[in-house]
């Protein structure tokens, strides 16, 4: 495809593209540091109650163009704004010598401590409160709101980077494409946007200089965003999605190589909604349930008939096909409040995944108990695996507690260079493992997966990372061990030959990715993967083994690419 001069360049985190006017997600703002002291308090203080009209009204306003929960919860804000408690203590602020955005902050900050100390259903305002501090911070400045605003159209949402509760609740009908000049291909955004179907680039050089209404193309595969595409342009992206969709038409059914070796092919999913969606798509089950993405905004610990109901509704829809389900991988970029520990120097080396589950063992027994239970409810195949796994002991420790709630397969997943090079000891006591690229790649190459500039090293198609997984592989064919891939890496079309011919038994990944996926294994035969494997792996450089693959990949699939 022909990229024209007013092209963008990025990393395309979710496939498929799309066509649309740019709408820009405002960063948050903040009270100027040493903001002056108004100078008539009086009019300030009129000032101050505008803007929390102002905020107000615009939530009453988006309240009534939305259904049932969410206009609820619009309207539920409203109040808060509305709220003259609230007005009256950052009218004393004011009267104690602070400015206009600041009192507000102050007003705010101070609710904050009394709705957390109310607890309960105050305490579950306390986000909403914040966001109502920050749009009438945001209206006294004169500033626009922040956050993803109010879509009137079907649009291109374009920010720095969104946080993943963000990214969860926009509406798929409204938002035709993510790019964000931030971000990174395993940050949280990528993976919810190929969750939803959301074409996605990330790291899109000056993609904050872009203006709002400009009409783009958004190639989510190619990592691409084209300032005002001409006709031929968009028919062009349009034949290719098109071609592309002849192609799938056909892949249908159980993963399988051409000589019909069965690589089941999963979802990875983040809450009931996901799981509706996936199931009634063509998967064979879930590789992948990222429980911790279903409490990102909740402020106290779920009980367990609580989590129970979740995830009865997330397994029943699946019948009898698998559900792997993750236990809480609470830490670092995924904080939930009532799992935390406190800060740390660096939070991806700290007390995450199961290392806070050791620490807080009684989270880790409420959710198995309450996994067990949704378990006996619905009859479905749960199988129950750890994050955040480095050695054998802790492996043993986290099978022993699993089976003991009476649920009887248990892995873990190899996202740790130590537990990959000494699977075949970790993975001794244990029914499966699942391969965590996403981490892997971070920890092999010590690159921060939340720093986009680190995106070459992040690059799962590094040969160290790829040494790595064989590793991990290799102790699960000694043990006799299904061990899958459930990372971003699995969902790429290219690479899941090389998994595959690494001895990779299942590959879960966002259901948008599966057809392609199946599609290229369905073009080669097991022994043309391991081929593929084998000469990647003599590649020096991440672009060589990309290449070396190409080159040897079927040009049926190449032409897809
Ligand atoms: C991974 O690390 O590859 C993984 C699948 O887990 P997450 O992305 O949720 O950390
Ligand atoms: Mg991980």
């Amino acid at each position: 495809m022909a990229v024209e001069d007013s092209t963008r360049r990025g990393i395309g985190v979710s496939p498929g593209s799309a066509y649309g006017p740019v709408v820009l997600v405002a960063p948050p703002v903040r009270a100027p540091e040493g903001e002056p002291a108004a100078t008539d308090p009086e009019q300030t203080k009129g000032a101050v109650a505008a803007a929390f009209e102002s905020v107000a009204r615009d939530l009453e306003d988006r309240a009534g163009r939305v259904e049932d929960t969410a206009a609820e919860i619009l309207s539920a804000t409203a109040l808060i704004a509305r709220d003259k408690s609230l007005l009256k203590a950052a009218g004393a602020h004011l009267d104690a010598g602070e400015g206009p955005a600041t009192a507000i902050e102050s007003a705010v900050d101070e609710f904050v401590v009394q709705f957390e100390a109310l607890g309960g259903y105050f305490a579950e305002r306390v986000a909403d409160l914040r966001d109502v501090g920050a749009r009438a911070v945001a209206a006294v400045l004169g500033v626009p709101a922040p956050g993803v605003p109010d879509l009137a159209e079907p649009s291109v949402v374009v920010a720095e980077d969104l946080a993943p509760a963000e990214t969860a609740v926009l509406d798929r009908a409204l938002v035709l494409a993510i790019v964000t000049s931030g971000g990174g291909r395993t940050s949280h955004t990528a993976i919810l946007a190929a969750q939803r179907g959301i074409p996605a680039v990330v790291q899109c050089d000056r993609a904050l200089e872009l203006v709002a209404g400009t009409p783009v193309a958004v190639d989510g595969d190619l990592g691409t965003v084209t300032l005002d595409p001409s006709e031929e342009f968009v028919a062009d992206l349009t034949a290719r999605r098109e071609r592309r969709a002849a192609a799938l038409v056909d892949a249908t059914g159980p993963g399988r190589t051409r000589d019909g070796h069965p690589v089941p092919l999963l979802a990875n999913i983040g809450d009931v909604e996901d799981a509706e969606a996936a199931a009634a798509q063509d998967v064979e089950g879930v590789g992948l349930f990222r429980t911790e993405f279903v409490f990102l905004s909740a402020t106290t610990a779920p009980t367990v008939e609580e989590q129970a109901e979740i995830y009865r509704r997330v397994l029943a829809p699946f019948g009898d096909r698998r559900v792997v389900v993750r236990t809480l991988d609470a830490g670092a970029d995924k904080p939930l409040s009532f799992a935390d520990l406190g800060p740390e120097e660096n939070p991806a080396l700290g007390r995450r995944g199961l290392r806070l589950s050791a620490a807080r063992p009684e989270l880790l027994d409420t959710q198995l108990a309450a996994l067990a239970v949704a378990a006996a409810d619905t009859g479905a195949d749960v199988r129950v695996m750890a994050p955040m796994v480095a050695t054998a002991e802790e492996a043993d420790w986290f099978a022993r507690r699993v089976r003991e709630h009476g649920l009887p397969t248990v892995g873990v997943m190899i996202e740790v260079p130590a537990a990959a090079l000494r699977s075949r000891h970790v993975l001794a006591d244990l029914d499966f493992a699942s391969i965590g690229t996403n981490d892997l790649s971070q920890y092999t190459l010590a690159a921060d997966r939340m720093q986009g500039e680190l995106s070459d090293l992040l690059d799962p198609w590094q040969p160290a990372v790829l040494d790595v997984i064989a590793a991990a592989c290799d102790g699960g064919a000694a043990t006799g061990t299904p061990i899958g891939v459930c990372g971003e890496a699995a969902g790429d079309p290219l690479l899941a030959l090389v998994l595959v011919g690494l001895g990779a038994s299942s590959l879960s990944m966002a259901p948008s990715r599966v057809p392609m996926v199946r599609l290229a294994l369905s073009l080669h035969s097991r022994p043309d993967c391991q081929r593929i494997a084998v000469a990647v792996r003599e590649a020096r450089t991440a672009a060589d083994a990309l290449r070396t693959a190409l080159d040897l990949a079927d040009p049926g699939l190449r032409d897809l690419l």
